[in-house]
C-alpha cells in the first residue's frame, strides 16, 4: 500500500492541480489531497469550500486502482505525512522558479523525515503555465478562465462574484 501526500492550497483547484492527481494516480495506491490551513492567507475560497471543490473535482479520478481522498493539515508537512503514514511528498513543478523553492523545502523535508521522498512530476505542457493566483487574476479582471480549472470551480467562481 503506497499513500503520497499532495500538499497545497488549492484556492482553488486547477486543471494543473487535477493532472498531477491523475498521474500521481499511476504511481500510488492512494493520494491525500492535504489541504494547507494558513490563518495568514486570505482566500477566495474557505476550507470546507476549498473541500467540496477538490471532492467534486476529483469524484471522477477515483477508480479501483487508487483511491484519492482530501484532508486539510497545519504545521509542518511531514508530521502530517508521517500521522497518515505516507511514503511520499508529490509536488508538481511547473517554471524554473518553482525549483528553487521546491528543492530547498524537499531537502529540509528530507532532514525532518528521512522516510518520506518528495516526488516532482512535471507540469503538463499544456497546464505549465496555470496557477491558481494567474486564474484568480484573470477571472477578476473579466477574462475566460474556460478549460484552466474544472467546471465546477468555474460555476463557484461565477457565484462568489455575483
Ligand atoms: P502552494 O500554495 O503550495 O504553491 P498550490 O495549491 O498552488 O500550493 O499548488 C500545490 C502543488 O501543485 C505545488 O506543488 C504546485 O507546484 C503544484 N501545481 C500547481 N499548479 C500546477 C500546474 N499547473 N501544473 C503542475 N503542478 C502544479
Amino acid at each position: 500500500m503506497r499513500r503520497a501526500i499532495y500538499p497545497g492550497s488549492f484556492d482553488p483547484v486547477t486543471e494543473g492541480h487535477l493532472d498531477i492527481i491523475r498521474r500521481s494516480c499511476r504511481i500510488f495506491d492512494e493520494i491525500v489531497i492535504a489541504l494547507l490551513v494558513n490563518p495568514n492567507k486570505k482566500p477566495m475560497f474557505t476550507i470546507d469550500e476549498r473541500i467540496a471543490l477538490l471532492q467534486s473535482a476529483t469524484a471522477q479520478t477515483d477508480n479501483s486502482k487508487c483511491q484519492v481522498r482530501v484532508a486539510t493539515f497545519q504545521g509542518l508537512l511531514v508530521h502530517f505525512a508521517r500521522e497518515q503514514r505516507a511514503c511520499a511528498v508529490v509536488r508538481g513543478l511547473r517554471a524554473v522558479a518553482d525549483y528553487e523553492y521546491e528543492l530547498q523545502m524537499a531537502q529540509m523535508n528530507r532532514r525532518l523525515a528521512p522516510e518520506v521522498e518528495t516526488v516532482f512530476l512535471m507540469a503538463g505542457a499544456g497546464e505549465s503555465y496555470i496557477s491558481s493566483r494567474l486564474v484568480k487574476e484573470v477571472f477578476q479582471l473579466g477574462g475566460d478562465i474556460s478549460g484552466l480549472v474544472p467546471p465546477v470551480v468555474e460555476r463557484a467562481m461565477h457565484a462568489k462574484k455575483l
